[in-house]
């Protein structure tokens, strides 16, 4: 699909204003354009970026229009905007990315209907109306698995993991509050992940493979190259094209996967949207994961692919993480600081990143270790 080309100085709204929004913002301001934010927060990290700030619900319906009146694109940062509502203003206004993949990609029951009709590799699931379907999860999937609302959970939230029968009641729990679904705990090798961007045409743009590390079930460092089989890579690829052949993707996304054990490799989720494993590019890459998002839905030629200029590890910075090193900050000019600015640093928020470029990824990575090392998990 050929897609409406934007002038320079034309105007992108985007709905939700947090560090995404932020660095979608600065992209954009870049190639010369003007960026509205609608968030709920007025103290969000894109208050100081955008040009034009609309503080409200993100399902407040006259918002969202005045939003749409005054941008020539709409885009998003998070997905777990109303579905039905993008649906009402992909029919009023230029929103190339559409509605489907919000729609699918939101409810994790449908994210794995579509990746099984798409041929994917996923781990085993069972879906959960009731505390009653935890016997079919038991039957079908047995311990351990991990038990997973279908909407609304992020950085592990709404998950519970259930080893033994004496775990059920957790589980339990979780299912009388919500719809859930069951997946097999797998034995993970490595986690790693692709950033992927689509453009007008159906131009498709790679970043390279990222290698992830989760702590409590936060993103904790990337590094990338992913250490990883070229093989992998390739496979990832093959996963992501078979995804797309039946959802309607534009701009940037991201698919995590799970390499188990024995060396397979599954799909774990999508998130529609640029993504945490992907910060590292605003100075690793030719490109970042924001300029390629920026110039897919302004109608731009993407370029053909992405150069990683030097290898580089990112970390995340929480509270916790500031709180313990923010003083070394002014002594360490290899550490690419970025801080989002929100007003309230909890100890598990993300409240920045660092990224370290670096030859020598091995070495990096455990004098990186050590500055971390006093940090809880
Ligand atoms: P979120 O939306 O919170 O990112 P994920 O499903 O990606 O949810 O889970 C967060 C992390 O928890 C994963 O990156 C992984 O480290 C761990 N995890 C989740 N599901 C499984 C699983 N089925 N097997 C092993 N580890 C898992
Ligand atoms: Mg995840």
């Amino acid at each position: 699909m050929s897609l409406n080309k934007l002038k320079f100085g034309s105007t992108i709204g985007i709905i939700g204003g947090g560090q995404l929004g932020k660095m979608m913002a600065q992209s954009a301001q870049k190639m010369g354009y003007k960026v509205i934010v609608l968030d709920p927060d007025k103290a969000c990290p894109c208050q100081n970026v955008a040009h034009e700030f609309i503080n409200a619900n993100y399902d407040d319906q006259e918002a969202l229009n005045k939003l749409g009146s005054l941008s020539d694109v709409i885009t998003y940062e998070f997905e777990n905007i109303s579905a039905s509502q993008l649906e009402t203003l992909v029919s009023h206004y230029n929103i190339p990315q559409g509605y489907q993949a919000i729609q699918l990609l939101q409810d994790r029951l449908t994210e794995k209907q579509i990746l099984q009709k798409s041929n994917c590799n996923i781990a085993p699931f069972v879906q959960l109306t009731n505390i009653e379907d935890l016997k079919d999860a038991i039957s079908s999937i047995g311990y351990p698995f991990i038990v997973k609302t279908r909407f609304g959970g992020y950085d592990g939230k709404g998950q519970v993991l259930i080893e033994h029968s004496s775990d059920l009641n957790e589980a339990k729990k979780l299912i009388e509050t919500e719809e859930c679904v069951a997946e097999q705990y797998l034995k993970l090798n490595k986690e790693v992940s692709l950033t992927v961007t689509i453009g007008t045409n159906n131009q498709i743009t790679y970043f390279p493979l990222q290698e992830n590390e989760h702590r409590q079930q936060v993103l904790f460092k990337t590094v990338v190259p992913a250490r990883t089989d070229d093989k992998i890579e390739q496979a990832a690829r093959k996963e992501v094209q078979k995804l797309i052949a039946n959802v309607h993707f534009v701009g940037t996304f991201t698919v995590e996967f799970f390499i188990d054990e024995s060396g397979a490799l599954y799909v774990n989720e999508i998130a529609p949207r640029p993504h945490n494993s992907g910060h590292y590019s605003i100075e690793a890459c030719d490109y970042s994961q924001f300029d390629t998002h920026i110039l897919a839905i302004t109608g731009q030629q993407l370029p053909k692919e992405i150069e990683l200029l030097k290898p580089a590890i990112m970390m995340n910075l929480l509270g916790k993480d500031l709180d313990l090193l923010e003083n070394q900050f002014s002594e360490k000019p290899e550490w690419h600081i970025h801080i989002y600015g929100k007003q309230t640093r909890k100890a598990n928020r993300k409240m920045g990143h660092l990224t370290v470029l670096t030859e020598d990824i091995n070495q990096t990575e455990q004098s990186l270790l050590k500055a971390f090392e006093g940090r809880e998990n």
